[in-house]
């Protein structure tokens, strides 16, 4: 009896550690098979608006931060709009923080156009991985957290504090999500020294970086003028009027263009300016009255003016040449960024050997046999903006080189390969910049010591 009951409490114990086994591979499986198999739980989650499955993805973020041992809160600055802040304390808690962020939300698809269903994460035979936001920007937000894995099973500590939050509505703005975040208490006591948010595939071998976004202009003009019969031709009609206008800004969108077609600028260096809408006739029936001229006409721009520019150069611009008060004109912003910061500085983040931020970065780059690009202003409009603002650094940066750029479009994918590497280029980067020691001229840091 004595040895069968030996033999139980041995069979029980071999349980016991294959249950232990089998424990510590769940939460320590860092094989590309795992990371790739989490990677399609995330994108199978349908975050796309208008309703996107917030706490689905919130559900799913809470799981990887509980598998590795991360703290996590879960706020709402408006109700239903899920904001998931994770913390990995560092052994210095007076040090500035780092901020990995990234938006959980998505931009909506048309299924019938897509070669495989966006959000099955489908791997075809080349490993491309076909989602909805495959490239914008699932794959950053789950490669942190993977980096986060490796480093912990290499028994990394940090030294700071990497906080990562995964927020709501960048698709739309952003205001519910990042931008409420960034004006928030809770923000304001996390004491962030560098935040890192997207950037975009690159089609080459490098790595495409950014540190500083174009300012959205929205802008409406209006030109009005005496109706009158389709058959007379008289001067200062609304039609001619906004004519004109449009010629003019045409000629400023070629000038523009052309640099860049020329190669002398990258996009997000120019002002762009796109006719979004164009609102004239006086509606009949049919269709539109024929013989009118009519009295009032419209049209709206997407203006895009990087910081580089002084602004008042283009507000004066559309004051005397594009909506001219002498032509019966006037105008409208529907939205108007501003430029420059509270402190009347252009809203960008030094990309050079002053930021020590920038310094880390591109050698962490390139100790992970990565190459980076010369650092550029994104062409739209991110979440990096509402830490800008405030005066923090924030760089842009998705880890995505020989891929095409197809955020926001139909079969939108990522290679595995290329998602894989990118874990391991995080890896470099959170270490350093973990590590990191230096005060910088934080003056958060400078107050707390
Ligand atoms: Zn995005």
């Amino acid at each position: 009896m004595t040895s069968d009951h030996s033999l139980l409490r041995l069979l029980h114990l071999c349980c016991l550690s294959l249950q232990l086994i089998a424990l510590i591979g769940a939460s320590d499986d860092s094989s590309p098979t795992s990371i790739i198999s989490r990677f399609q739980q995330y994108l199978r989650i349908n975050t796309a608006h208008p309703t996107p499955s917030y706490y689905e993805a919130a559900d799913f973020i809470i799981s990887q931060a509980k598998s590795l041992s991360l703290d996590h809160q879960t706020i709402e600055f408006r109700k239903n709009k899920p904001l998931i802040l994770l913390k990995w304390p560092g052994k210095n808690p007076y040090l500035p923080y780092i901020l990995l962020n990234s938006h959980t939300d998505v931009v909506p698809v048309e299924t019938n156009k897509w070669a495989h269903p966006p959000f099955d994460a489908h791997i075809d035979s080349s490993g491309n991985i076909y989602a909805r936001g495959t490239q914008d920007m699932k794959s950053v937000g789950l490669q942190y957290l993977e980096a986060i894995r490796k480093l912990q099973k290499f028994g990394f500590e940090p030294t700071r504090t990497v906080y990562l939050s995964f927020v709501p509505d960048e698709e739309i703005g952003g205001h519910d999500g990042a931008g409420m975040f960034a004006e928030s208490d809770v923000f304001e006591k996390m004491n962030v020294g560098i935040v890192l948010d997207e950037g975009l595939a690159s089609p080459d071998e490098n790595y495409r970086v950014f540190y500083a976004e174009r300012s959205p202009w929205w802008l409406v003009i209006k030109a009005r003028g005496a109706p009158g019969h389709g058959a007379k031709l008289y001067d200062n009609t609304a039609m001619e009027n906004l004519l004109k206008s449009i010629e003019n800004i045409r000629r400023f969108r070629a000038s523009q263009f052309d640099m860049v077609k020329a190669g002398l600028r990258v996009e997000g260096d120019v002002i762009s300016v796109n006719m979004v809408f164009l609102k004239a006739g006086t509606p009949s029936p049919t269709g539109f009255v024929m013989n009118l001229q009519p009295s009032e006409t419209e049209a709206g721009f997407d203006i895009r003016v990087p910081p580089t520019y002084n602004e008042e150069f283009l507000e004066k611009k559309i004051a005397e040449e594009w909506a001219p008060a002498a032509r019966n004109m006037t105008f409208e912003f529907k939205q108007k960024v501003p430029v420059f910061d509270k402190w009347g500085k252009p809203v960008l983040t030094a990309a050079n050997n002053s930021n020590p931020w920038w310094v880390l970065l591109a050698e962490a780059v390139q100790k992970a046999d990565g190459k980076l690009g010369k650092p550029e202003i994104f062409p739209a409009a991110t979440d990096a903006r509402s830490f800008r603002q405030l005066g923090f650094p924030a760089i842009g940066f998705s880890p995505m080189a020989n891929t095409p750029i197809l955020l926001h479009d139909h079969n939108e994918f990522l290679n595995q390969a290329e998602y894989l590497k990118g874990v391991d280029i995080y890896v470099s980067i959170i270490k350093a910049y973990a590590s990191y020691e230096g005060q910088a001229d934080d003056s958060a840091s400078k107050d707390e010591l």
